[in-house]
């Protein structure tokens, strides 16, 4: 059952969501340093071109998006933090997750980046163990490797997912992640101190 979700159904839920309100709606900030005004007359506004233009997007202002069910299961929301352009191919959303809700089994063209910034969470790549893992972590899905990843049954848990877009495709989707799978007992996190 699986499904390529090319450019409308992947980019709509978690890539575009970042463009939909990303660094082109934002007030973008010139940076012009005050030493800039030149007793010369110039032609050009003091702005710089606006390929030099910073971009500022507000904590807050960015919508935030629920997982749609069909690649989710439980409470997900998603908000984008950034969005590719032309000279980046990155893009990344912060992800949460309500205890017990993960992502469906999925892969990333170009891998992905977690950073895991609230809670405890849960993944395994396909074939794999369930391994724990908590705010602080940092996790690496290679491309192409299928996997899920999710809260703990008892905990939420935040992630910034970072992924690179080839032709327009971050992630195919694929079944979703049933109890069972997601129920197995888990490799215990390594103790490190909190
Ligand atoms: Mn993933």
């Amino acid at each position: 059952m699986e499904r390529n979700t090319i450019i409308p159904a992947a980019l709509a839920s978690l890539s575009l969501l970042a463009s939909a309100c990303g660094h082109r709606n934002a007030g973008a900030v010139a940076d012009t340093p005050s030493a800039a005004p030149s007793a010369a007359p110039s032609a050009t506004p003091s702005a710089a071109p606006s390929g030099d233009s910073l971009t500022i997007t507000r904590g807050g202002a960015r919508p935030v998006q629920r997982g749609p069910a069909e690649w989710f299961t439980g409470t997900v929301r998603i908000e984008p933090l950034f969005s590719a352009t032309d000279s980046s191919r990155a893009a990344a959303s912060s992800v949460s997750f309500e205890p017990g809700a993960r992502t469906a089994w999925h892969r990333h063209p170009r891998g992905q980046v977690l950073i895991v910034t609230a809670g405890d969470g849960r993944v395994q790549r396909r074939g794999g163990p369930v391994e724990e893992f908590r705010a602080g972590d940092v996790i690496w899905t290679p491309p192409g490797v299928e996997h899920w990843h999710g809260a703990s049954p008892t905990t939420a848990m935040t992630h910034i997912a970072i992924y690179e877009h080839v032709n327009g495709n971050v992630v195919t989707w694929l079944e979703h992640v049933s109890d069972a799978e997601y129920g197995a007992a888990p490799r215990p996190r390594i103790q490190t101190p909190r």
